[in-house]
């Protein structure tokens, strides 16, 4: 079992598949974005990733998201998924969905059948100022076709001041008719993506708007749950707020993240790293490195929780960007 110095298990593991992304979100991956000293870093093979994750299933992990980067641009995603499929987890993805149509019959063979999908705006000339890319309606076609194939589908939604945030009771309005579980996310701060405090949507200013047309109703939250849960009677879907900024949830925090270069992460916003891939090469047992790694996690936020750390003006408290840990 794989317990930190909190008492906390963690059993659930995020892996990044690839640092690449065929999209170009201004607040993630924009186009001046600088490459970092990790851009010429070794990358884990499909076998390194297998052996990886063997040694976490042994060590208690239950559930594995796959992430990136763009998960499905990486070119053996197909060989990956599949041989991850043999191991007794829950297995799900996050994708930007452009490619989800050439997956959808391996997920089924895997048994992955919960997909979140990022899509920041329903209105088409909205996405292609954020995304830099037009594939609005493609998104949208693979977000329908893993509804028709019975998927639980979330669709995540990174609000920002003055760009989407007028769109929260469309998204809202999308949950009428259609089972998808839309989640807002507070705008995070990473390096280059131009973050300030005055572009964030808290959690209680969104709920604010949603509720001048909506009476919805609170879920009860899981242990382990990072988005607070709401529903409106009589809508498929449901809504959730990821309240990263203004409330952080890291009390039940089970996560851990692997990064496409084989660096472990005991929190998205940690600032040291441990070189699994490294390890695995020499030939060396990787599981008490992992235990190390977990035991060293701070009880908050990477223990960026000190106010002159955290949300400063620049958004520069990482050394690595949103796209190389994985999100
Ligand atoms: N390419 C995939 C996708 O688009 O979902 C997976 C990687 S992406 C980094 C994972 C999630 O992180 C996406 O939902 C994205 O919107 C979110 N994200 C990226 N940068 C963020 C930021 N600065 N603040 C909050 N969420 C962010």
């Amino acid at each position: 079992m794989l317990l930190d110095n909190f008492n906390r298990v963690h059993d659930y593991l995020r892996i990044s598949l690839t640092d690449k992304c065929n999209l170009r979100c201004t607040y993630c991956n924009p186009n001046d974005l600088p490459k970092g000293i990790f851009a010429n870093a070794p990358r884990m093979t499909a076998d390194e990733i297998d052996q990886i994750v063997s040694v976490f299933v042994r060590s208690g992990v239950k559930k594995i998201r796959l992430t990136g980067g763009e998960p499905l641009v990486r070119k053996d995603a197909k060989e990956i998924i599949q041989r991850l499929s043999k191991y007794p987890i829950e297995l799900a993805i996050t994708t930007n969905g452009v490619y989800v149509d050439e997956f959808i019959e391996t997920f089924k063979e895997a048994g992955l059948r919960s997909v979140n999908v990022s899509l920041d705006s329903l209105n088409r000339g909205k996405y292609f100022s954020i995304t830099q890319r037009d594939v609005f309606d493609r998104v949208q076609n693979n977000i329908n076709l893993l509804l028709a194939n019975d998927f639980h589908v979330k669709v995540n939604v990174v609000l920002m001041k003055n760009i989407n945030d007028t769109e929260i009771l469309d998204f809202i309005n999308w949950t009428k008719e259609l089972p998808v579980h839309v989640r807002f996310i507070e705008f995070m701060p990473f390096i280059g993506n131009k973050w300030s405090s005055e572009k964030v949507i808290t959690h209680q200013q969104i709920l604010d708007i949603i509720s001048s047309k909506y009476h919805f109703i609170k879920l009860l939250n899981e242990k382990n749950d990072t988005a607070k849960k709401y529903f409106v009677p009589k809508h498929q879907g449901s809504f959730a707020i990821i309240s990263t900024m203004s409330d952080p949830f890291c009390s039940g925090c089970n996560r851990m993240r692997l990064t496409a270069d084989g660096k472990m992460y005991n929190c998205l916003f940690a600032k040291n790293e441990t070189d699994l891939l490294c390890s695995l090469r020499q030939g060396k047992d990787i599981e008490p490195l992992i235990q190390e790694c977990v035991k060293g996690k701070s009880l908050m936020l990477g223990g960026n929780n000190e106010e002159e750390n955290w949300g400063n003006q620049t958004g520069e408290s990482h050394e690595r960007t949103m796209i190389s840990i994985g999100g």
